[in-house]
Protein backbone atom coordinates (compact mmCIF):
# COMPACT_ATOMS: atom_id res chain seq x y z
CA UNK A 1 0.00 0.00 0.00
CA UNK A 2 1.17 3.72 -0.51
CA UNK A 3 -0.42 5.76 1.70
CA UNK A 4 1.16 7.20 4.34
CA UNK A 5 0.17 6.24 8.04
CA UNK A 6 0.31 9.31 10.65
CA UNK A 7 3.24 7.35 12.32
CA UNK A 8 5.52 8.27 9.67
CA UNK A 9 5.88 11.75 10.49
CA UNK A 10 4.77 12.53 13.69
CA UNK A 11 7.51 14.55 14.51
CA UNK A 12 7.32 17.17 11.56
CA UNK A 13 3.78 18.29 12.52
CA UNK A 14 2.96 21.79 12.77
CA UNK A 15 1.41 23.40 16.33
CA UNK A 16 -2.35 21.83 16.28
CA UNK A 17 -4.99 24.25 14.74
CA UNK A 18 -7.99 22.61 15.29
CA UNK A 19 -11.27 24.20 15.00
CA UNK A 20 -13.78 22.40 15.96
CA UNK A 21 -18.11 24.00 15.96
CA UNK A 22 -19.66 24.12 18.65
CA UNK A 23 -22.91 22.97 17.20
CA UNK A 24 -20.33 19.31 16.40
CA UNK A 25 -20.43 19.20 20.49
CA UNK A 26 -24.15 20.16 21.01
CA UNK A 27 -25.06 17.72 18.66
CA UNK A 28 -23.56 15.06 19.11
CA UNK A 29 -24.24 15.01 22.54
CA UNK A 30 -27.90 15.29 22.30
CA UNK A 31 -28.63 12.79 19.35
CA UNK A 32 -30.73 10.35 20.70
CA UNK A 33 -30.18 7.37 18.09
CA UNK A 34 -27.13 6.16 16.72
CA UNK A 35 -28.05 6.72 13.22
CA UNK A 36 -28.33 10.74 14.22
CA UNK A 37 -25.13 10.55 15.80
CA UNK A 38 -23.90 9.49 12.67
CA UNK A 39 -25.33 11.55 9.94
CA UNK A 40 -24.27 14.54 12.86
CA UNK A 41 -20.75 13.16 12.42
CA UNK A 42 -20.28 12.96 8.64
CA UNK A 43 -22.00 16.55 8.18
CA UNK A 44 -19.56 18.34 10.66
CA UNK A 45 -16.57 16.24 9.25
CA UNK A 46 -17.35 17.47 6.21
CA UNK A 47 -17.76 21.13 7.66
CA UNK A 48 -14.30 21.04 9.68
CA UNK A 49 -11.91 19.51 6.66
CA UNK A 50 -13.85 21.12 3.87
CA UNK A 51 -13.98 18.52 1.98
CA UNK A 52 -16.04 16.78 -0.43
CA UNK A 53 -17.33 13.46 0.57
CA UNK A 54 -17.80 12.04 4.24
CA UNK A 55 -18.74 8.67 5.42
CA UNK A 56 -18.75 6.58 7.76
CA UNK A 57 -18.23 2.56 8.33
CA UNK A 58 -19.67 0.07 10.91
CA UNK A 59 -18.82 -3.52 11.07
CA UNK A 60 -21.77 -5.73 10.24
CA UNK A 61 -19.75 -9.25 9.84
CA UNK A 62 -16.50 -10.28 10.00
CA UNK A 63 -15.59 -9.75 6.46
CA UNK A 64 -17.74 -6.31 5.54
CA UNK A 65 -18.03 -3.03 6.90
CA UNK A 66 -21.34 -1.18 5.55
CA UNK A 67 -22.02 2.35 5.46
CA UNK A 68 -24.11 4.02 7.63
CA UNK A 69 -23.81 7.79 6.58
CA UNK A 70 -22.50 9.88 3.39
CA UNK A 71 -22.59 13.05 3.35
CA UNK A 72 -21.44 14.66 0.02
CA UNK A 73 -20.04 13.08 -3.15
CA UNK A 74 -21.63 9.51 -3.78
CA UNK A 75 -18.56 7.42 -5.01
CA UNK A 76 -19.45 4.74 -3.02
CA UNK A 77 -23.43 4.54 -2.51
CA UNK A 78 -24.46 3.69 0.65
CA UNK A 79 -26.13 -0.09 0.05
CA UNK A 80 -22.42 -1.26 -1.09
CA UNK A 81 -21.02 -3.17 1.16
CA UNK A 82 -17.70 -2.65 1.90
CA UNK A 83 -14.92 -5.76 1.98
CA UNK A 84 -12.65 -5.44 5.01
CA UNK A 85 -9.80 -7.46 2.36
CA UNK A 86 -8.63 -5.44 -0.11
CA UNK A 87 -9.55 -2.14 0.61
CA UNK A 88 -8.08 0.68 2.25
CA UNK A 89 -10.77 1.49 4.78
CA UNK A 90 -10.78 -2.08 5.56
CA UNK A 91 -7.26 -2.15 6.40
CA UNK A 92 -7.23 1.02 9.01
CA UNK A 93 -10.35 -1.10 10.12
CA UNK A 94 -8.46 -3.97 11.22
CA UNK A 95 -5.19 -2.25 11.93
CA UNK A 96 -6.78 0.33 14.22
CA UNK A 97 -4.34 3.28 12.50
CA UNK A 98 -5.36 6.34 10.51
CA UNK A 99 -4.07 6.71 6.94
CA UNK A 100 -3.82 9.04 4.01
CA UNK A 101 -3.94 8.24 0.31
CA UNK A 102 -3.25 11.25 -1.25
CA UNK A 103 -3.44 9.99 -5.11
CA UNK A 104 -6.24 7.33 -5.18
CA UNK A 105 -5.93 6.82 -9.17
CA UNK A 106 -2.62 4.96 -8.25
CA UNK A 107 -3.78 2.82 -5.70
CA UNK A 108 -5.13 -0.89 -6.71
CA UNK A 109 -7.36 -0.99 -3.13
CA UNK A 110 -10.84 -1.41 -4.21
CA UNK A 111 -12.30 1.74 -2.50
CA UNK A 112 -9.31 3.39 -3.57
CA UNK A 113 -11.38 2.69 -7.15
CA UNK A 114 -14.57 3.38 -6.63
CA UNK A 115 -13.20 7.01 -4.80
CA UNK A 116 -11.21 7.70 -8.10
CA UNK A 117 -13.70 7.08 -10.30
CA UNK A 118 -16.08 9.06 -8.60
CA UNK A 119 -13.97 12.08 -8.80
CA UNK A 120 -12.55 11.99 -5.55
CA UNK A 121 -8.34 11.61 -5.68
CA UNK A 122 -7.48 11.89 -2.49
CA UNK A 123 -8.67 10.53 1.50
CA UNK A 124 -8.32 10.12 4.62
CA UNK A 125 -9.72 7.32 6.77
CA UNK A 126 -9.84 6.99 10.71
CA UNK A 127 -10.67 3.78 13.20
CA UNK A 128 -13.69 4.47 15.55
CA UNK A 129 -11.93 2.63 18.52
CA UNK A 130 -13.27 3.19 21.57
CA UNK A 131 -11.92 1.78 25.12
CA UNK A 132 -10.51 -1.37 23.08
CA UNK A 133 -12.91 -1.98 20.74
CA UNK A 134 -13.02 -0.39 17.03
CA UNK A 135 -16.76 -0.06 16.29
CA UNK A 136 -16.08 1.37 12.40
CA UNK A 137 -13.96 4.25 10.42
CA UNK A 138 -14.73 7.56 9.46
CA UNK A 139 -13.77 8.58 5.64
CA UNK A 140 -13.22 11.97 3.99
CA UNK A 141 -12.27 12.67 0.64
CA UNK A 142 -11.50 15.43 -2.11
CA UNK A 143 -11.31 16.06 -5.46
CA UNK A 144 -7.81 17.25 -5.44
CA UNK A 145 -5.08 14.94 -5.17
CA UNK A 146 -2.97 15.33 -2.54
CA UNK A 147 -5.08 17.02 0.02
CA UNK A 148 -4.74 16.07 3.30
CA UNK A 149 -1.88 16.81 5.56
CA UNK A 150 -0.31 15.58 9.02
CA UNK A 151 -1.79 18.69 10.44
CA UNK A 152 -5.48 17.18 9.08
CA UNK A 153 -4.50 13.40 10.46
CA UNK A 154 -3.82 15.04 14.13
CA UNK A 155 -7.16 17.12 14.15
CA UNK A 156 -9.43 13.62 12.41
CA UNK A 157 -7.06 11.33 15.33
CA UNK A 158 -8.34 13.90 18.40
CA UNK A 159 -11.95 13.77 17.17
CA UNK A 160 -12.30 9.81 16.57
CA UNK A 161 -11.61 9.03 19.79
CA UNK A 162 -14.34 11.47 21.37
CA UNK A 163 -16.71 10.63 18.62
CA UNK A 164 -16.08 6.57 19.14
CA UNK A 165 -16.92 6.97 23.21
CA UNK A 166 -19.86 8.98 22.14
CA UNK A 167 -20.63 5.68 19.93
CA UNK A 168 -19.54 3.31 22.85
CA UNK A 169 -22.35 4.96 24.91
CA UNK A 170 -24.96 5.13 22.25
CA UNK A 171 -24.38 1.28 21.80
CA UNK A 172 -24.91 0.68 25.59
CA UNK A 173 -27.60 2.93 25.93
CA UNK A 174 -29.41 0.98 23.43
CA UNK A 175 -28.70 -2.21 24.80
CA UNK A 176 -30.18 -1.29 28.80
CA UNK A 177 -32.97 -0.18 27.00
CA UNK A 178 -33.35 -3.44 25.36
CA UNK A 179 -32.87 -5.97 28.23
CA UNK A 180 -34.70 -3.47 30.11
CA UNK A 181 -37.88 -4.43 28.22
CA UNK A 182 -37.47 -8.17 27.82
CA UNK A 183 -38.29 -10.82 29.89
CA UNK A 184 -35.72 -12.99 30.81
CA UNK A 185 -37.30 -16.50 31.02
CA UNK A 186 -39.02 -16.35 28.13
CA UNK A 187 -36.87 -13.67 26.14
CA UNK A 188 -40.16 -12.01 24.49
CA UNK A 189 -41.45 -8.42 25.87
CA UNK A 190 -42.48 -7.86 29.56
CA UNK A 191 -44.21 -5.89 31.16
CA UNK A 192 -42.91 -2.45 30.67
CA UNK A 193 -42.90 -3.04 27.27
CA UNK A 194 -46.03 -3.68 26.81
CA UNK A 195 -47.18 -0.33 28.82
CA UNK A 196 -45.02 1.54 26.87
CA UNK A 197 -46.67 0.09 23.63
CA UNK A 198 -50.04 1.14 24.99
CA UNK A 199 -48.83 4.51 25.69
CA UNK A 200 -48.08 5.08 22.00
CA UNK A 201 -51.21 4.10 21.07
CA UNK A 202 -52.90 6.05 24.03
CA UNK A 203 -50.98 9.34 22.58
CA UNK A 204 -52.62 9.33 19.00
CA UNK A 205 -56.22 7.63 19.60
CA UNK A 206 -57.63 8.18 16.59
CA UNK A 207 -55.16 5.81 14.71
CA UNK A 208 -56.07 3.15 16.97
CA UNK A 209 -59.85 3.72 17.02
CA UNK A 210 -61.79 -0.37 15.66
CA UNK A 211 -58.63 -1.42 14.26
CA UNK A 212 -57.09 -2.95 17.00
CA UNK A 213 -57.44 -5.84 19.10
CA UNK A 214 -56.14 -6.88 22.62
CA UNK A 215 -55.41 -10.66 23.49
CA UNK A 216 -55.40 -11.82 26.95
CA UNK A 217 -53.92 -15.25 27.65
CA UNK A 218 -54.02 -17.07 30.83
CA UNK A 219 -52.51 -20.87 31.40
CA UNK A 220 -55.29 -22.78 33.20
CA UNK A 221 -54.73 -24.56 36.58
CA UNK A 222 -50.63 -23.21 36.17
CA UNK A 223 -50.35 -23.93 39.65
CA UNK A 224 -51.29 -27.82 39.72
CA UNK A 225 -49.28 -28.17 36.91
CA UNK A 226 -46.24 -26.29 39.33
CA UNK A 227 -47.25 -28.83 41.99
CA UNK A 228 -47.12 -31.52 40.15
CA UNK A 229 -43.87 -31.26 37.98
CA UNK A 230 -42.16 -28.58 40.25
CA UNK A 231 -41.15 -24.79 39.24
CA UNK A 232 -38.55 -25.50 36.46
CA UNK A 233 -41.32 -27.67 34.35
CA UNK A 234 -43.70 -25.12 34.77
CA UNK A 235 -40.93 -22.85 33.51
CA UNK A 236 -40.18 -24.93 30.91
CA UNK A 237 -43.71 -24.80 29.78
CA UNK A 238 -43.41 -20.74 29.78
CA UNK A 239 -40.59 -20.80 27.78
CA UNK A 240 -42.46 -23.54 25.11
CA UNK A 241 -45.62 -21.37 25.31
CA UNK A 242 -44.07 -18.02 24.70
CA UNK A 243 -41.71 -19.76 21.91
CA UNK A 244 -45.12 -20.80 19.94
CA UNK A 245 -47.05 -17.90 19.88
CA UNK A 246 -43.85 -16.31 19.21
CA UNK A 247 -43.68 -18.25 16.02
CA UNK A 248 -47.29 -17.94 15.14
CA UNK A 249 -48.09 -14.31 15.97
CA UNK A 250 -48.11 -11.86 12.75
CA UNK A 251 -44.93 -9.69 12.67
CA UNK A 252 -46.04 -6.37 13.75
CA UNK A 253 -48.39 -7.96 16.58
CA UNK A 254 -47.27 -6.69 20.10
CA UNK A 255 -46.25 -10.05 22.30
CA UNK A 256 -45.51 -9.61 25.60
CA UNK A 257 -45.52 -11.52 29.49
CA UNK A 258 -47.43 -9.41 31.66
CA UNK A 259 -47.75 -11.80 34.50
CA UNK A 260 -46.02 -15.14 35.97
CA UNK A 261 -48.68 -17.25 33.87
CA UNK A 262 -50.30 -14.52 31.83
CA UNK A 263 -49.85 -13.35 28.66
CA UNK A 264 -50.90 -10.11 26.17
CA UNK A 265 -51.06 -10.05 22.20
CA UNK A 266 -52.33 -6.55 21.30
CA UNK A 267 -52.99 -6.78 17.55
CA UNK A 268 -53.35 -3.60 14.86
CA UNK A 269 -55.46 -3.78 11.64
CA UNK A 270 -57.61 -6.58 12.64
CA UNK A 271 -61.60 -6.88 12.91
CA UNK A 272 -62.76 -8.08 15.87
CA UNK A 273 -63.74 -11.03 14.05
CA UNK A 274 -60.80 -11.97 13.15
CA UNK A 275 -58.92 -11.00 16.15
CA UNK A 276 -61.38 -14.24 17.69
CA UNK A 277 -60.38 -16.04 15.14
CA UNK A 278 -56.55 -15.36 15.19
CA UNK A 279 -57.25 -16.07 19.07
CA UNK A 280 -58.67 -19.57 18.49
CA UNK A 281 -55.58 -20.08 16.42
CA UNK A 282 -53.62 -20.17 19.33
CA UNK A 283 -55.75 -21.82 21.77
CA UNK A 284 -55.66 -24.73 19.71
CA UNK A 285 -52.20 -24.66 18.85
CA UNK A 286 -51.24 -24.39 22.71
CA UNK A 287 -53.72 -27.06 23.09
CA UNK A 288 -51.59 -29.65 20.79
CA UNK A 289 -47.96 -28.71 22.20
CA UNK A 290 -46.08 -31.05 24.13
CA UNK A 291 -43.37 -29.69 26.53
CA UNK A 292 -40.96 -32.48 27.31
CA UNK A 293 -39.57 -31.82 30.81
CA UNK A 294 -37.31 -34.77 32.79
CA UNK A 295 -38.85 -36.95 29.97
CA UNK A 296 -42.27 -36.62 30.87
CA UNK A 297 -44.64 -35.22 28.23
CA UNK A 298 -46.37 -31.82 29.88
CA UNK A 299 -49.29 -30.30 28.68
CA UNK A 300 -51.52 -27.43 29.35
CA UNK A 301 -54.30 -25.41 28.24
CA UNK A 302 -55.06 -21.26 28.01
CA UNK A 303 -57.89 -19.52 27.99
CA UNK A 304 -58.19 -16.06 26.05
CA UNK A 305 -60.12 -12.94 26.76
CA UNK A 306 -60.65 -10.66 23.71
CA UNK A 307 -61.67 -7.09 23.62
CA UNK A 308 -61.26 -4.39 21.43
CA UNK A 309 -61.37 -0.35 21.44
CA UNK A 310 -65.08 0.77 21.98
CA UNK A 311 -65.88 4.89 20.79
CA UNK A 312 -66.09 6.02 24.54
CA UNK A 313 -62.98 4.47 25.21
CA UNK A 314 -60.77 7.05 27.07
CA UNK A 315 -57.64 4.66 28.09
CA UNK A 316 -56.21 2.06 26.57
CA UNK A 317 -56.96 0.69 30.27
CA UNK A 318 -60.61 0.61 29.40
CA UNK A 319 -59.58 -2.28 26.67
CA UNK A 320 -57.44 -4.45 29.14
CA UNK A 321 -60.33 -4.03 31.82
CA UNK A 322 -62.78 -5.94 29.21
CA UNK A 323 -60.36 -8.60 27.94
CA UNK A 324 -60.28 -9.54 31.56
CA UNK A 325 -63.74 -9.68 32.26
CA UNK A 326 -63.58 -11.79 29.23
CA UNK A 327 -61.29 -14.11 30.55
CA UNK A 328 -62.85 -14.29 33.78
CA UNK A 329 -66.03 -15.29 31.99
CA UNK A 330 -63.53 -17.91 29.60
CA UNK A 331 -62.08 -19.49 32.95
CA UNK A 332 -65.54 -19.69 34.40
CA UNK A 333 -67.29 -21.32 31.45
CA UNK A 334 -64.89 -24.07 31.80
CA UNK A 335 -61.29 -22.64 30.69
CA UNK A 336 -59.48 -23.99 27.37
CA UNK A 337 -61.59 -21.47 25.90
CA UNK A 338 -61.74 -17.50 23.84
CA UNK A 339 -64.10 -15.35 25.22
CA UNK A 340 -64.79 -11.96 23.94
CA UNK A 341 -66.55 -9.20 26.05
CA UNK A 342 -69.96 -8.48 25.41
CA UNK A 343 -72.07 -5.59 26.55
CA UNK A 344 -73.37 -5.78 29.58
CA UNK A 345 -71.07 -8.03 31.48
P1 LIG B 1 -56.37 -20.38 36.46
O1 LIG B 1 -56.72 -21.45 35.49
O2 LIG B 1 -57.57 -19.85 37.17
O3 LIG B 1 -55.60 -19.30 35.82
O4 LIG B 1 -55.47 -21.05 37.56
P2 LIG B 1 -53.90 -20.91 37.76
O5 LIG B 1 -53.47 -21.98 38.68
O6 LIG B 1 -53.24 -20.88 36.45
O7 LIG B 1 -53.78 -19.48 38.38
P3 LIG B 1 -53.19 -18.97 39.74
O8 LIG B 1 -53.20 -17.48 39.63
O9 LIG B 1 -53.92 -19.57 40.90
O10 LIG B 1 -51.70 -19.49 39.78
C1 LIG B 1 -50.71 -19.00 38.94
C2 LIG B 1 -49.45 -19.74 39.27
O11 LIG B 1 -48.37 -19.33 38.41
C3 LIG B 1 -48.97 -19.51 40.67
C4 LIG B 1 -47.49 -19.22 40.56
O12 LIG B 1 -46.73 -20.00 41.41
C5 LIG B 1 -47.18 -19.59 39.13
N1 LIG B 1 -46.10 -18.81 38.56
C6 LIG B 1 -45.99 -17.47 38.48
N2 LIG B 1 -44.83 -17.10 37.90
C7 LIG B 1 -44.16 -18.24 37.61
C8 LIG B 1 -42.91 -18.54 37.00
O13 LIG B 1 -42.13 -17.65 36.58
N3 LIG B 1 -42.57 -19.83 36.88
C9 LIG B 1 -43.37 -20.84 37.32
N4 LIG B 1 -42.97 -22.08 37.16
N5 LIG B 1 -44.55 -20.59 37.90
C10 LIG B 1 -44.95 -19.33 38.05
MG1 LIG C 1 -53.70 -19.21 35.15
MG1 LIG D 1 -53.16 -15.67 35.96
Amino acid sequence: MHFSSLDKAKSSLEPKQAYFPLEFFDELSQAKTLGELLHSTSFWINQIFHSDRVSVTMQQDPNYLSLFAITGNKAIPIDRPIPIENTMVGSVFSQEKLAICNDTSTETLLDCQWLAEGGMMSCMDAPLKSEGKCYGTINIAHHDKGHFSEQDARVLSSLVSWIASQIRVQKQVVKMETLANIDTLTGILNRRAFIEATKLINNKPRAFDKNHALLIIDIDNFKSLNDEYGHLGGDEVLMAMARKIQSLKRKDDVFARIGGEEFVLLLGDISEQDSLHLAEKYRQAIEDMTVLFNKKKLKCTVSIGVSSPKPNDINFRDIIARADTALYNAKKSGRNQVARWIKGD
